[in-house]
């Protein structure tokens, strides 16, 4: 017989239905034993009664999410007996086939509840058992719905979605890179990349003018809260732009796609408030100011756009100039600036320059930021200079990109929006993992399948490495 999803069960009143699923729990009423079956559309009320002695026999043995089939006809729910909390609540199966599929161990936490009561550590190692629940459930179908309304909104705008290696060389965006050794040349190493953004800029200058990817980001920083090794950007970049183009696009998207799938969420003002850094930091004291007028109403979203930022910050650790956003970072020409007096200035009062550069802010966390970019290569390579880069150095790490901007680039710029933390403010959560489907702990394990692990002698030898082991 054909399998129903749960939610199909209630066009079926009075008919044979077949359904697969978990056994949510399990109520032995002497003579009547009612299970709750579950699956990916819902619960429904199986009713096994000794008139089918066999059937009933089996459904003894039934224990918590064990994997069973059943067949049996939909009743209607004496009124009594109607239970408004689950959308077949009217209904019931009466078995009249059982196949049990799959027995199941004993739990060990509980599936029925939202699971915030459970230690991390032990859902992390279950994290199969802890996805079955209905929130993460939930969060999961979120996910996928944003994802979706994301692609199909860019789509409608022209661009297209390119994907771009995951195995390349380092990327400059301010933290340590993850490399993957070369086996078939051997001292040589990938890097996974921080972001995109050569490959996206690289892509402006191959034509594409409008390209935008649902992308992985590997960033190897120290153990920080909620930070995750690997983590989703919606990663975006477009030709013959301003500031505002960008900033147009991606406001009404969050709008849009907060109308539609999070009807509950008030936008505190929109179109999102333009704020400028310096003033950001002279009133609020932060980079990325909570806005809302109600801290205490989870339902409030205040975004904002933060704009002119300083290009450049002088690390007094390091006594050296930095990028605050990259360095592929547009600087802003003062009115009437030619070119060479702008790279003068770079040398001459670096902090005196202001950026293309925009973060997106909500609720206090930043969820996104990206810049106009330098297309010039002699100012690019000024950049590069003032951040103490030698010309060997920028030849070798950016020469690609210098020699593509000697073949004709369209003025260009992107950016690029933090999925896993939007998801968790839309979705009301605490953590980003609780919005990722096999996240790492803090400190970068994965509880469950055990990484990071050793690997072989073999492997090592094939890569040639060594491991010095610390004293
Ligand atoms: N690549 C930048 C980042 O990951 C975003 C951008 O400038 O588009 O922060």
């Amino acid at each position: 017989m054909k399998r129903l999803w749960i939610e199909e069960v209630l066009q079926y009143k009075g008919k044979e239905a077949h359904v697969l699923g978990w056994v949510a729990n399990r109520r032995d009423h002497g003579k009547i034993i009612f299970v709750d079956l579950r699956d990916k559309t819902g619960v429904v009320q199986l009713v096994f009664t000794p008139n089918h002695k066999e059937v009933y026999a089996q459904a003894e043995k039934l224990r918590s999410e064990w994997v069973i089939g059943v067949t049996g006809i939909v009743n209607s729910r004496p009124e009594a007996m109607i239970n408004p909390k689950i959308s077949t609540g009217e209904l019931e199966i009466e078995v009249t086939d059982l196949e049990i599929i799959s027995p199941a161990k004993i739990i060990p936490f509980e599936i029925e509840t939202e699971g915030r009561e459970i230690s991390e550590e032990l859902r992390l190692k279950y994290r199969y058992l802890d996805l079955r629940r209905s929130r993460m459930q939930q969060n999961l179908i979120n996910r996928f719905k944003t994802t979706s309304f994301i692609r199909n909104y860019l789509a409608s705008y022209g661009f297209i979605e390119v994907e771009t290696p995951y195995l390349t060389k380092s990327t400059p965006e301010g933290a340590r890179d993850f490399v993957v050794p070369s086996r078939l040349d051997p001292g040589r190493f990938y890097a996974l990349p921080q972001s995109p953004q050569q490959y996206k800029q690289l892509l402006m200058v191959g034509g594409i003018e409008r390209y935008f990817q649902v992308v992985r980001c590997f960033r190897d920083e120290d153990s920080r809260g909620d930070r995750q090794p690997e983590f989703t950007q919606l990663d975006i970049e477009m030709d013959f732009i301003e500031e505002e183009d960008i900033l147009g696009l991606i406001e009404k998207m969050l709008k849009e796609l907060i109308e539609k799938f999070f009807p509950n969420k008030k936008i505190t003002q929109y179109p999102f408030i333009r704020l400028n850094y310096n003033e950001a930091i002279s009133q609020y004291c932060s980079d990325r100011p909570d806005l809302r007028q109600n801290k205490n109403d989870s339902d409030e979203l205040a975004f904002a756009f933060v704009v002119n930022f300083p290009l450049f910050e002088w690390k007094e650790g390091e006594k050296r100039w930095d990028a605050v956003h990259h360095p592929f970072t547009r600087p802003q020409f003062l009115p009437q600036e030619t070119l060479p007096e702008l790279i003068t200035r770079i040398k001459q009062a670096p902090h005196t320059i202001m950026a293309h550069q925009y973060d997106v802010v909500l609720n206090g966390y930043e969820i996104g930021g990206g810049s106009l970019r330098i297309s010039e290569p002699e100012l690019l390579e000024a950049v590069f200079e003032l951040l103490g880069h030698s010309p060997e150095t920028i030849n070798q790490q950016f020469g690609h990109l210098l020699e593509a901007f000697d073949f004709g680039v369209p003025p260009h710029g992107g950016i690029a929006l933090g999925l896993d933390r939007v998801l968790m403010i839309l979705l009301n959560e605490p953590s980003i993992r609780e919005v990722i489907a096999f996240p790492k702990t803090g400190d970068g394990r994965d509880l469950m399948i055990k990484a990071p692990a050793e690997i072989d002698e073999k492997q090592l030898r094939e890569l040639r490495l060594k491991i010095i082991k610390d004293n």
